[in-house]
């Protein structure tokens, strides 16, 4: 398949590309193009004008100050992957997504602007309570990952708003992730899936988020299964107490991988997977 002709430009700032946002007409930003040639391909998306701002310069590295560790636009999967910065449900994500090419090419901030319902890595930025910062013809804004999946492939990103980095808190705690991968094992979208984050407090299990991919509209905290496990031990009985609230107050979609009842039996399985690695790191 062909897309439908469009036109194309390559700025050399995040300021411009703003700016050809704005030009009229149907424009999408374009980063590795693993998601959004795709849908041009297929015709399910015909833009105008595609804005690849795969030559601004300074997007592509990960670095750290004291209390974060900040993602550009143009860094791939792979180097996410890769980066000792970066927390493990965060790193396991991205290098459990697609294969060696997607990896090559797609980048973490635009699997996160996609917002893809079984995506991984938009689960982990959500349980590791990141924000993201955008660029638009107002100047820079942060957006809590709380507030920024909207619904079904929606984030709170406007047409004409770039996202520049991902923030990740260097919170102290353990993080991890784990999913069930459409053909089985862990490449692939999710089946189901599940990012934790866990940090102890005087032994006991102080603060916790949870974030579930696959099982809804958009990437979800699981917020009763978090609350669960505050307070608590953190021992086996308390994981699987906490993780059998993993659907709890969530919307489960069936899909073409699974019914209501099989998406809520693999929340929970995969909540308690993610909860004991990230609780055994916290330790
Ligand atoms: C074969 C294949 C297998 C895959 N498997 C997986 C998988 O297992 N798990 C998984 O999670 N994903 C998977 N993906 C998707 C992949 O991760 C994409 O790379 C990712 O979703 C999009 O990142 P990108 O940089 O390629 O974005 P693009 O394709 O360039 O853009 C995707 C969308 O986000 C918008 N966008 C991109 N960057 C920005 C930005 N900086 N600011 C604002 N909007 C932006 C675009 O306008 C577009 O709407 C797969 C893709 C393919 C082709």
């Amino acid at each position: 398949m062909f897309p439908r002709s469009f036109d194309y430009v390559a700025p050399a700032s995040i300021a411009e590309a703003v700016s050809a946002l704005q030009g009229g007409g149907f424009a999408k930003v374009m980063s590795g193009g693993m998601s959004l040639l795709p849908l041009m391909k297929l015709r399910l998306l015909s833009p105008d004008l595609v804005v690849d701002i795969g030559k601004v310069p300074g997007l592509d590295s990960i670095s750290d100050d004291p209390t974060h560790v900040t993602i550009g636009a143009l860094v791939r999967h792979r180097t996410t992957a890769a980066s000792n910065l970066v927390p493990a449900a965060l790193r396991t994500a991205a290098s459990w997504t697609g294969d060696v090419q997607v990896r090559n090419r797609g980048t973490t901030c635009g699997a996160v602007a996609h917002g893809d319902l079984a995506a991984d890595q938009p689960a982990a930025v959500l349980a590791l309570g990141g924000t993201m910062v955008a660029q638009g013809p107002g100047g820079t804004r942060e957006i809590a990952a709380a507030d920024f999946f909207v619904d079904v492939l929606t984030t709170a990103l406007a047409p004409d708003e770039i996202l520049t980095h991902i923030k990740v808190p260097k919170a102290a705690g353990g993080s991890a992730y784990d999913k069930l991968g459409r053909r089985g094992g862990h490449t692939d979208y999710a089946v189901a899936g599940a990012a934790a984050w866990v940090a102890r407090s005087n032994g006991s299990i102080g603060d916790c988020r949870i974030a579930l991919t696959g099982v809804g509209p958009k990437p979800t905290l699981a917020q009763a299964a978090a609350q669960a496990l505050i307070g608590t031990d953190g021992s086996e009985s308390a994981i699987a107490a906490a993780a059998d609230k993993a659907a709890e107050g969530v919307t489960v979609l069936e899909d073409l991988y699974g019914s209501v009842e099989y998406k809520t039996h693999l929340a929970k399985v995969f909540t308690r997977r993610a909860l004991t690695k990230a609780v055994a790191a916290a330790s």
